[in-house]
């Protein structure tokens, strides 16, 4: 989940490392540090932000041309500066910078001290730089062969980076289960856990494969082998994005930006896939596969978070247009649960990072069950998107802000393409139809700028609710999952209990907590249901709750009932989802804004969730 970064060549590598670290710093915000290598190894660590790091460093003693940093997500051990990393080995050689677990650090731990070594963090980190060590003195090897054999020991997940100091010429780095990109500049070279902190050095970039280590020197080689040792060549990749694409733009803050991406976003998602005046459809991914596709008893979509939101979209899509039974399952519990699956179904894996530990873990038990596994994900190169049999990028740029928005957006808009192009090809919807809402797609974007001319208008009900405790958010249809992704956005950033709930579903609980200081969200758009939705409003008019809905503007009803109105642009039930949850992102936005929160980083929440 953490940031990491390496650098080593002829350059001044604490400036690279701090930049790195900022741009990285949506992975993990809990404490930062850095240590870099002159003749002596020189460590700054400090609880918080890169912008604290920043305000205890030495000046003087940052000069080096070979160093590591991180930013936390804290597993184990409060975040305090004592647990940030980078952790040293108890001769002080080795630092270590890691992301991720060591599930089996407590016996390592007791075997370590037994043999007189003495941890100053609680970190499972600290026990595995000092298993490195442990292995180098018994084994009389060098670093690279010690990381290869101490990796061999532990359980878990991790990415990692070590500095020798008795080698200030050589990296080593490892992953397994964690992303791990190693960019290549002219004389130099970097390590990261993302391509943010490289993109402005280079465009080069090899990707370390799972269970591999590479071992990266000054002189301009650098080689990777496996965890098993042997030795691999990967091809050197370009990096797709630009530097723009990761800055804010001119916006406040990357959530908001991201927000008045979607237009943009959703035209890149469909781009090239769909053609409304011809009529066709062409994912890449799903052609490739058509045939088994088509067969399929089952879809399973499996996600986590918002993307759960998306695949539980996904399944009123797909089951409604092609007429498939789709499932949707948390990744976490699937995983665990000994699902029954087969070669007949087809599992729909969706992550923005396309390194989710849960999901990752998910499609490994849906391959060994020989079920088709199609990813859907964000990140060129991401994990799932190599793991997967088959699958589509959502092409929405790098999604910074922790809090998501135009990933949501971009993987309901493939959801739509893959419900869209299997109901033609099984003939479950008539041509007309089909292009009525591919017309429909194409209008999505403009009509997503018409709502977020709305931004004012929301930003005022934000200041009349923003002292709220709780909300809650009800739709009906298609606007269910949208309700779950409303309060979860609500959750996120601004600290306010939110609960999304179906609207007729209220009845059984909720509605208990309605008072005249409940802010009720209603997700009103729905042409099917339209008086029900009705009915579920006067409900909660009847009980005092503040009413704020969305509503189409030739709606006549709801208007009239509720405290506020929001109106959006009007479209096919069946893209509403793509309208109705702009404005609530924009009031999630405004929301934590106004009670002073850090929405791009809220707390104890990082971006790419690479543990269980
Ligand atoms: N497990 C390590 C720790 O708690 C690394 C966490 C991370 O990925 O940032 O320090």
């Amino acid at each position: 989940m953490c940031g990491i970064v390496g650098y080593i060549g002829t350059r001044d590598a604490f400036p690279i490392i701090i930049k790195g670290l900022k741009r990285l710093e949506y992975r993990g915000y809990d404490s930062a540090g850095i240590a870099l290598l002159n003749g002596d190894m020189t460590v700054f660590k400090k609880a918080g932000k890169v912008s604290e790091l920043e305000k205890i460093v030495i000046p003087g003693e940052t000069i080096a041309n070979i160093g590591i940093g991180h930013t936390r997500w804290a597993t184990h051990g409060e975040p305090n500066d004592r647990n940030a990393h980078p952790h040293l080995s108890q001769s002080g050689n080795l630092a270590i910078i890691h992301n991720g677990i060591i599930e089996n650090y407590s016996s390592i731990k007791e075997e370590l001290s037994k043999r007189g070594y003495v941890f100053h963090s609680d970190t499972d980190t600290e026990v595995l730089v000092n298993l490195i060590e442990e292995v180098q003195k018994t084994e009389k090897t060098t670093l690279d062969n010690a990381v290869r054999i101490a990796l061999n020991e532990v359980v878990g997940a991790y990415a990692i980076v070590v500095l020798n100091k008795n080698n200030p010429d050589q990296l080593v780095a490892a992953r397994k289960g964690s992303p791990m990109v190693i960019g290549i500049g002219e004389d130099d070279f970097f390590i990261a856990s993302d391509a943010s902190p490289i993109i402005e050095y280079t465009k080069n970039v090899v990707y370390l494969d799972d269970q591999e280590y590479a071992v990266i020197n000054r002189n301009g080689t650098y080689s990777i082998r496996t965890l098993g040792n042997v030795e691999k060549s990967h091809a050197i990749q370009k990096l797709e994005f630009s530097l723009e694409a990761i800055e804010k733009g001119g916006f406040e803050h990357f959530m908001l930006k991201e927000i008045y991406e979607q237009p943009k976003a959703i035209e890149d998602a469909l781009r090239g896939r769909m053609n409304a005046s011809q009529g066709w459809i062409k994912l890449g991914g799903l052609n490739e596969f058509i045939n088994r596709i088509d067969n399929a008893g089952r879809f399973i979509v499996t996600a986590c978070g918002t993307s759960w939101h998306s695949g539980l979209i996904g399944e009123y899509l797909i089951e409604d247009l092609a007429r498939v039974p789709v499932e949707v399952e948390y990744a976490s519990e699937f995983r665990y649960r000994n699902p029954i699956i087969n070669e007949k179904d087809v599992v729909i894996a969706i992550s923005q990072s396309g390194e989710t530990a849960d999901t990752l873990a998910a499609i490994e038990l849906a391959k060994e069950r020989q079920a088709l596994v199609y990813g859907i994900c964000n990140v060129i190169g991401s994990s799932i998107a190599r793991t997967s049999h088959a699958g589509s990028y959502t092409h929405a740029g790098p999604e910074i802000g922790v809090a998501s928005t135009k990933a949501f957006s971009t993987q309901i808009s493939l959801l739509t393409l893959i419900a869209l192009q299997l109901a033609q090809v099984k003939g479950t919807i008539a041509t007309s139809k089909l292009r009525e809402i591919l017309y429909e797609l194409e209008n999505i974007p403009r009509k997503i700028e018409e709502t977020l001319l709305l931004d004012a208008q929301i930003k005022e009900i934000a200041a009349i609710y923003k002292d709220a405790t709780n909300f809650l958010y009800l739709g009906r249809g298609y606007n269910f999952p949208v309700a779950l992704e409303g309060a979860l956005k609500l959750k996120e950033i601004s600290y306010i209990h939110a609960e999304g709930y179906p609207a007729a579903e209220m009845k059984h609980g909720p509605i208990a907590l309605i008072d005249e200081n409940m802010p009720v969200v209603f997700l009103a758009t729905n042409q099917s249901a339209y008086e029900k939705i009705v009915s579920n409003v006067q409900e909660v008019k009847a009980r005092k709750g503040k009413i704020i809905a969305v509503i189409h503007k030739s709606d006549t009803q709801i208007r009239e009932l509720a405290d506020h109105i929001i109106e959006v642009p009007e479209t096919e039930e069946i893209l509403s989802p793509l309208i109705t949850i702009v404005p609530l992102q924009l009031l999630a936005y405004h929301i934590a804004i106004l009670r002073g929160c850090n929405v791009d980083q809220p707390r104890n929440l990082a971006k790419s969730v690479t543990v269980e």
